[in-house]
């Protein structure tokens, strides 16, 4: 293997203890900590794992986290008031509603009632817009936490030529406007683009996020590539996978996220670190 491991559990590991010194030093002052409302529609297995994950990472930093679970057959009215309600509660900075939510509820209708400022998944099209036009203020987790990473390599990304495999809402739509906002050269793939394989083996930083184990193929890297795996997949020995072919890929790229133990604890490191903004641009009258 020649790559570098670009390790995210270590890189979030260092983010969560900054956060937590940070939530310290706030409540020892005598103010409140960031406050996280959780909402758990249904009971989806890797959303309850997902949510748990989230909420112990904010019992350890220090924030006041409440975790709400309603039934499956909950009725979007009903979902929207509660919404309305947190929206109104001083002490919950931040509101997550885990996706994906049952077919009678529209995921879009419940991410826009929440508050721009208490959407610390940044999903709200208010947010997204704000990153589309270089002047972010709550960024979606995955792709933000991926800037971190990058980062930490001390790579100039300015000029670099990046592609991303997916363009969903929440991954591959977001991480192109952030890389496009650190000056990197952008093309967007997903399952209609023609010949994959060459604009991959173009690209500086390749971002896969299809949702496909293995689906990236080592002798589609450019020699020295970043490789940044979003996917999460479950094989069937109950094993988890990324979207790269981890053993091929490794031997080609510069550095390599690995699976699992890359993306996923960035981002929710990076729930946290939205949490606290948007704590602070509350307590700034935001
Ligand atoms: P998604 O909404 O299903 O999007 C997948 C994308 O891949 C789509 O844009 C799709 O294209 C594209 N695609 C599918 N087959 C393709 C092919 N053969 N060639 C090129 N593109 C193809 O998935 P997502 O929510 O973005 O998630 C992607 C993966 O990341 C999943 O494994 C998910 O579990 C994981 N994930 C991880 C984290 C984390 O924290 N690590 C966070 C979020 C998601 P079309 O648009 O044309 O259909």
């Amino acid at each position: 293997m020649s790559a570098q491991i670009l390790d995210g559990k270590a890189i979030a590991a260092d983010l969560r203890k900054t956060i937590q010194q940070e939530v310290a030093a706030i409540t020892s002052d005598g103010q409140r900590p960031p406050g996280l409302a959780v909402i758990l529609v249904g009971d989806d297995p890797a959303s309850q794992v997902y949510v748990r994950n989230k909420q112990k990472a904010c019992e350890e930093a220090g924030f006041l986290s409440e975790l709400i679970r309603l039934d499956p057959d909950t009725r979007e009215s009903d979902l929207l008031a509660l919404i309305d309600k947190l929206n109104q509660r001083e002490e919950i900075d931040g509101i997550l509603v885990q996706l994906p939510l049952p077919g009678q509820i529209d995921e879009e209708t419940v991410i826009e009632r929440i508050l721009p400022t208490k959407d610390v998944d940044g999903f709200h099209p208010y947010n997204i817009g704000r990153l589309a036009l270089r002047m972010p203020l709550l960024r979606p987790c995955t792709p933000k936490g991926i800037m971190t990473m990058l980062a930490r390599t001390g790579m100039e990304l300015a000029g670099k030529d990046a592609v991303i495999i997916g363009q969903s809402n929440i991954v591959g739509r977001p991480m192109a406007l952030e890389l496009l906002m650190a000056r990197c050269t952008i093309t967007v793939c997903h399952s209609r683009t023609r010949n994959l394989s060459d604009k991959i083996r173009a690209a500086d930083i390749v971002v896969a996020a299809v949702g496909r184990p293995g689906f990236v193929q080592g002798d589609w890297i450019q020699p020295g590539a970043t490789v940044i795996d979003v996917g999460i997949n479950r094989q069937e020995n109950g094993k988890l996978c990324g979207d790269v072919d981890f053993a091929s890929a490794s031997e080609i790229a510069g550095w390599i996220t690995p699976v699992p133990g890359g993306v996923g604890p960035m981002t929710i490191a990076t729930l946290l670190e939205n949490t606290l903004q948007a704590a602070k641009l509350h307590a700034e009258g935001g």
